[in-house]
């Protein structure tokens, strides 16, 4: 088991059992307190541990080395195959994947059928506190 999960594991108990927190702890809820072994706690990050639901960027779009496709999802090197998914994010949004993943397979689908892409959108997007959400792109593509 590599140290990262259960590091992970680790410092919520860790933290938890500080002195200043002794009026405020309650019951463990997980991982369990019997479990205190690196081998148990390795077992239960073993049986317990799941992915945050938004694997993404795997196989990130660009033209540097570590770039798999390019703009269009083709796969460097390959031809005749494209990866159009999340995994193509060359990095992860700020919000959830499902209608970013919707509309990159829209882009790309337009590319492949030789479609005119439609314009940039203009419309209002919340901004949280004045952040610069649309910002520089990181690579070009
Ligand atoms: C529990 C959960 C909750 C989520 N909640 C949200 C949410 O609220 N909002 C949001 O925006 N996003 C959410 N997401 C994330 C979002 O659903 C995914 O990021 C998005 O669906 C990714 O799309 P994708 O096309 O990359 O992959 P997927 O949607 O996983 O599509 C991959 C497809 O490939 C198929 N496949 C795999 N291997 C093969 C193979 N060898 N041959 C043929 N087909 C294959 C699979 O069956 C699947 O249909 C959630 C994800 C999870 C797991």
């Amino acid at each position: 088991m590599g140290r990262v999960p259960r590091r992970h594991s680790d410092y919520p108990r860790n933290h938890r059992y500080q002195p200043a927190l002794d009026p405020y702890r309650g019951k463990a809820i997980t991982p369990p307190e019997h479990l205190q072994s690196d081998a148990e706690l390795d077992e239960y990050v073993r049986q317990h541990a799941e992915t945050a639901y938004h694997p993404s960027c795997t196989c990130a779009m660009g033209e540097g080395n570590d770039a798999v496709v390019d703009g269009q999802g083709r796969v460097h090197g390959i031809d005749a195959l494209r990866v159009v998914d999340a995994s193509i994010m060359p990095n992860i949004i700020t919000g959830n994947l499902n209608a970013t993943t919707i509309m990159l397979a829209e882009k790309i689908a337009d590319q492949i059928r030789g479609r005119t892409p439609l314009p940039p959108s203009e419309a209002d997007y919340y901004v949280a506190n004045g952040a610069p959400v649309r910002g520089t792109p990181q690579r070009s593509a």
